[in-house]
């Protein structure tokens, strides 16, 4: 009856059958089980499971500028520029994000992504559609 929570399928790729989440270091996806750990191969960081999985029991949705609810693992599009702190440059309009992760961030910022050319970063889901 109630919906568990709704993996939608952006054109994003899980490698992995069940939930395992990406890298907290590198944000890499093609993390396995050894164990009781993951590991992430790109980084070669490990780390317990369990303690990355707490924030999965509060159901607040995270939504993007149009209303769709958003996932971890998401593909996101950046809606307008947004001037980025200590960088020249700001990310474009169109910026694609991969692989978000939503977060209780610092303020509004509920999503920590990686942005290309400018590193990890935490966004508003205000300023992000879904891809
Ligand atoms: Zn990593």
């Amino acid at each position: 009856m109630s919906p568990s929570t709704c993996w939608t399928t952006p054109d994003y790729h899980w490698t992995v059958s069940e939930t395992l989440p990406p890298c907290p270091e590198c944000a890499s996806e093609y993390t396995y089980e050894m164990g009781a750990l993951l590991v992430c191969p790109e980084c070669a960081h490990e780390w317990s499971p369990a303690a990355s999985v707490e924030a999965e029991d509060e159901s607040t949705e995270i939504k993007d500028a149009v209303g769709n609810v958003l996932a971890d693992g998401d593909t996101v599009t950046v809606i307008k520029d947004l001037k980025v702190k200590g960088s020249a440059t700001a990310i474009k309009v169109g910026t694609k994000v991969r692989n978000i992760r939503l977060v209780n961030g610092v303020g509004d910022h509920d999503i920590d992504c990686k942005v290309d050319g400018f590193g990890p970063m935490q966004l508003k889901s205000s300023v992000v559609k879904k891809v």
